[in-house]
């Protein structure tokens, strides 16, 4: 069964760098854990294993991230039909800082990329945590 909806990556960067991300050019990240929002609707699976790949060719914003971070977590949040990311982007907004423009150049929001600060998370509860109910973890390592 193919699954599609939306999901969220929890990510790490290990060191405070520059990073070109697409159009958007350098912006700064700092160390720590960033939670990112985003839907599927081709499959969650596929898209995550192409999210944890390398050699790939660089195109969404996202990939230019994970070209230098890597995932840690990923859950699924609402399976279903719908491009829903958003909805989770603005309750990450309430309580963590966006990149701007980062991931939402087709959408009003200010960011789908959010800053959640140097403290590794744990791969339980941290969606909880920002006002988020998810609907599964995925299981990066079986990819
Ligand atoms: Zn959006």
């Amino acid at each position: 069964m193919t699954v599609k909806g939306v999901y969220i990556l929890c990510i790490r960067l290990r060191k405070s760098r520059n990073i070109r991300v697409g159009r958007l050019g350098d912006i700064f990240f700092r160390k720590g854990t960033y939670l990112y929002a985003g839907s599927a609707l081709g499959g969650i699976e596929a898209r995550l294993k192409r999210h944890i790949g390398k050699d790939k060719k660089l195109h969404w914003h996202i990939d230019y991230l994970l070209d230098k971070a890597h995932v840690i977590t990923a859950a699924i949040l609402r399976a279903g039909d719908k491009r829903n990311e958003c909805a989770a982007a603005r309750k990450l907004s309430r309580v963590l800082t966006c990149v701007p423009g980062f991931g939402s150049g087709d959408c009003g929001c200010g960011g789908h990329l959010y800053y959640a600060g140097d403290a590794l998370h744990g791969t339980g509860g941290f969606l909880r945590e920002y006002g988020l109910q998810k609907w599964e973890y995925f299981n990066i390592n079986r990819l």
